[in-house]
Order: C-alpha cells, then structure tokens, then sequence
C-alpha cells in the first residue's frame, strides 16, 4: 500500500484515489490495446471513444446546453487570458473586474493587445480580501471577465456577476465543486490541475454566437474556432490528460453523484476548517471577508507570524502536506478541491487545536 498524505496543494493538486488506482491499474494495458493510454493515437478507436466520454460526461454534470462546446486547450488558463481578447473583442472594449494576481494578469493581456481594458471594479484597496459588489458594465462593452474563485486571496464569488453582456468566468479553481447556470457565459475556462486532473489542459466552454467574433488574423492555433471544427484535435491533444480529466468526470458523477452532494461536501468541509478557526480564540485568523470566504482555498495567518513556518512543517511532518500560503502573500493556505476529503479536514482540524495548545 502506498504512502498517501493529506494533500492541501493548491494545483497540482489531490486527484481522486479511485481515479488514481485505475490509472495505475490500467496503465501497462490500455483496455486490451497492449499499449499505455500514452502510446496509443489520438486518432484512434479507443480515444475517440476518451473524448465522446470526457465531453458527454461534462455537459451531463453541469446541464450544459447545446449551443455550448467543450473543448481541451494547452497552454494552462495563462494562455486563455491572451486568446480571449484575441477571440471575442471585435473592435469593442473589454470589461473584467480585478479580485487578485489571475484577475490582474488577464488584464494584461488584454492590455499589451492595445485593447484599452476597462477595470470595472477592484478589490485591490483592501489587498483582494472581498469580493466587489459595485460595478457598472457599459451596454456596448465585448464581455465582461471575472475570476470565480481566488486561488491565492482566498475569495470567491457566491453569485456570478451579472451584466447584458456575455460573461466569461476564469472557474480554474472551482468548477465542479458546485452546481452553476452555464447560460449567461460567453465563454468559461478552467486549468486542470485542481479540480478536473493534471496540468497541461485547460477546458474551455464557448458558446456558439461568440465563434464569429474572431478576426482572421488571429493564428489557427489561438482560434477557439479550430477547436470546434476539430474537436480540439486539429493537432495532437494533451492525451493522457484528458484522459484523467474524463475518469475525474466519472468518479464526481458516479462515485460522488454529481454537483449537488459535491457541493454539500464542499461545504462541510469549509464550514468544519472555518468553524475551527473562528473557535480558536484569534489563534487562526481567516483572511477573507466572512461573506466572501472561498469553499475552495482557505486562507489564514497565526496568532504570531514566526509561528506559520512552524505550523507548515509540524503539520507535513503528522502528514498534513501543502498548507504554505502563496509565496506573494505568506501566511498559511489549506486547498480544499473536490479530492481532498472530510477525513482530511478533520485530521487537519485535529493538528490545529493541538498545535494551538502547545504554542499558545
Ligand atoms: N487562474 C486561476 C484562478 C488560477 O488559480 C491559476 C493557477 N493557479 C491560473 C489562472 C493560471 O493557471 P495556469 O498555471 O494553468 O496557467
């Protein structure tokens, strides 16, 4: 049996057991092809039959209508913040409102398109711990972009923003771990590597109006078009990524049973880690605006900053890995995706009231 931790990473991150054994289990023998799944073709029998899966069981999980695709891009959400300027602004101004570092960096890239962003509204003032709840998006504007949830501040938006215009949402840190209503987005995207499976593939969702947006000057490789008429096979596809991604599918869809219980997980795990903390008598101290708190990444600093270095690595030592906060903000970060279990929340919550006894 192998030596498995409690994993608190923030991406990569905890990938289902189950899904682990059956990647081990199958890994010499794909299915009977006598190959791995990372030797055999993409434009082959067996992952056709990986991407009709891993699609059908996304839109079956999120109630996806039709006029969306699903496709499998390289690049990490990074190069999404580049192509959705270059895709879906036809000469109209970009709105995106500012909730921390991913936020920031889709701007830019949109800025150095010479595309005149507009910041509709920021959370910078207060070092990204809310979430904004004052914006106005002009009528004309080509969309209006926001991060769902903040991977390193720790916020996370409860509702989706709301504009007459398309909304596109960067879900890279918390899609799937609640049910959502697809329609009101232009367009939606997520890196794998916390929620859906390994890095190297970013799912991104477009509906079918936003295809015709896209200027004929922009590279085939950065049309979100190509994708569609492809199938994301127009060249080779990250394999054995999407493959993961598809058996990620099937265990929250057959072993967790679908966005729903998802969410009731999700949220008892969050409710027992912050329930921990608000009893510790100011020994944890959450970061986040109480309102805006993330399910997802919960963000916190000790009693005394000399103690958080020794908290992370007591902690690793009893088998709790990953709680150091990101290297841009310090302090302690506990990741909490849809992989990382209750069991894990409390052998977590256990270890902190211990520590707090002993250092208090
Ligand atoms: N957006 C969010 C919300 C993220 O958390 C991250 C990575 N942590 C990114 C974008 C960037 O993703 P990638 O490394 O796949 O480019």
């Amino acid at each position: 049996m192998a030596h498995r931790i409690h994993n608190f990473n923030a991406g990569p991150a905890a990938i289902p057991l189950p899904v682990l054994e059956q990647i081990q289990e199958e890994l010499l023998d794909y299915q009977g092809s006598g190959m791995s799944v990372m030797e055999i073709s993409h434009r082959s029998k067996p992952f056709d039959r990986i991407m009709e899966e891993v699609v059908s069981r996304f839109r079956k999980l999120t109630n996806l209508p039709e006029e969306f695709h699903v496709l499998f891009v390289q690049g990490g959400a990074s190069m999404q913040f580049a192509m959705i300027p270059l895709n879906f602004c036809a000469g109209r101004r970009p709105v995106y409102l500012d909730t921390g570092t991913w936020s920031t960096k889709a701007v830019k890239e949109a800025q150095i398109q010479g595309l005149d962003p507009l910041v509709a509204a920021s959370s910078k003032d207060r070092n990204y711990s809310y979430i904004p709840k004052e914006y106005e998006v002009p009528a004309d504007a080509a969309y209006l972009h926001f991060t769902s949830n903040n991977t390193i501040k720790g916020t996370q938006w409860r509702t989706f923003p709301e504009a007459d215009v398309p909304l596109i949402g960067d879900m890279s840190s918390d899609i799937l771990s609640r049910p959502f209503d697809p329609r009101p987005f232009g367009f939606f995207y997520a890196g794998a590597q916390k929620n859906l499976g390994p890095s190297g593939v970013c799912l991104a969702v477009v509906r079918e109006d936003m295809l015709d947006r896209c200027p004929d000057t922009v590279p085939t490789m950065l049309r979100y078009k190509t994708y569609v008429e492809k199938n994301s096979l127009y060249n080779t596809p990250p394999c054995f990524g999407i493959y993961v991604v598809n058996l990620v599918f099937k265990w929250l869809d057959e072993d967790i049973g679908g966005l729903e219980k998802m969410a009731a997980i999700n949220r008892k795990k969050a409710d027992t880690l912050y329930g921990a903390m608000e009893s510790s008598g100011g020994f944890y101290r959450p970061t986040a605006d109480v309102e805006d708190r993330s399910l997802m990444n919960v963000t916190f600093r000790l009693k005394e900053e000399e103690l958080e270095a020794k908290f992370v690595a007591e902690a690793l030592e009893q088998g709790l890995g990953g709680l150091k906060g990101h290297r841009s903000v310090g302090g302690c970060r506990a990741s909490i995706y849809n992989a990382t279990g209750q069991e894990a929340i409390d052998a977590l919550v256990q270890f902190m009231a211990d520590f707090a006894r002993r250092n208090g």
